[in-house]
């Protein structure tokens, strides 16, 4: 999401900032006809996941991704249908946090992670309890309504969707001042709550802070679950996206999301493949036949 703070100071920031890295003026190539990223799907999401630096400065596209990552994306998901509807039933897992029924159909190619940036804190430091359940931000009641993005996610690893997944729905520059209508049904995106505060060297009312480490495993788990529930639905495993990355070289483009940890959250979706693709354990019955051998 955007910085709500960035008026007047922006603009000053811009002229007297030092120029922006070259990676950072660098969009990654579109084909408007094909209505997708330049390359494979793997290709794309190397780019497309180039590490997010403060103020939007974007490091160079990967080389490889983390596990299962480079093995998964652009592949038709594998993942037996009723093993993650069992998951989601032993999880007590709504429709209503992943958007809707699994057996749906997604049209969108591209699953764009977000952070909320919000609040900015400015010159305060962050509150201690930002991954409790009484930091206000992480009620989901407040993001319900949200029409934003498709999903929210909070520190708890908690999810609410105001907008079903296969609902079209534009949440970047790129989509709604480059590419326009056509665009529209191509993108899935998830907010991360995460917090803001003000870099001392940044201009007057910036947000550029966000907590170190940025998010939490519960949050990072809700995530890989709604990425495995979309790639499901579309057949094949999404490109992943960072917002700031697809808006890369359009002005005023977000920095969002900072501190995302890509390794941390590929090895979090290995474990919830290994956990979904896992047989049923035994029931007390059977244990007790087996016992009884
Ligand atoms: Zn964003």
């Amino acid at each position: 999401m955007k910085s709500r703070f960035c008026l007047a100071a922006c603009v000053l920031w811009l002229v007297f900032a030092p120029a922006a890295s070259p990676a950072a003026e660098t969009r990654c190539p579109f084909d408007e006809t094909k209505l997708e990223f330049v390359g494979t799907p793997l290709e794309q999401a190397r780019c497309l996941l180039r590490p997010v630096a403060e103020f939007s400065r974007l490091g160079q596209p990967l080389t490889t991704l983390p596990r299962p990552l480079e093995s998964l994306i652009g592949r038709r998901v594998t993942v037996n249908k009723e093993k993650l509807e069992r998951y989601l039933e032993e999880h007590d897992i709504q429709e209503t946090e992943i958007g809707g029924a699994i057996t749906n159909v997604l049209r969108a190619k591209y699953f764009v992670i977000h952070d909320v940036s919000a609040p900015n804190y400015h010159e305060q430091s962050f509150p201690t309890n930002i991954n409790e359940a009484d930091w206000k931000w992480n009620d989901l009641n407040r993001w319900r309504s949200d029409q934003a993005a498709h999903f929210f996610v909070n520190r708890l690893g908690q999810s609410v969707a105001p907008h079903t997944l296969t609902t079209p729905w534009r949440a970047t520059k790129l989509e709604v001042r480059v590419l326009g209508e056509k665009s529209r049904g191509l993108f899935v995106h998830t907010e991360l709550i995460q917090p803001r505060r003000a870099d001392p060297q940044g201009h007057p009312g910036n947000d550029g802070i966000a907590p170190l480490p940025g998010f939490t495993e519960a949050q990072l788990d809700r995530l890989a679950l709604i990425y495995l529930v979309a790639s499901s639905e579309h057949g094949t495993w999404m490109v992943p996206a960072y917002h700031a990355a697809i808006d890369a070289g359009i002005p005023d483009g977000h920095d969002d999301p900072q501190n995302f940890d890509l390794a941390l959250w590929a090895d979090r979706l290995r474990l919830l493949l290994n956990a979904v693709s896992a047989e049923p354990q035994p029931t007390d019955e059977r244990k007790i036949n087996f016992n009884r051998r």
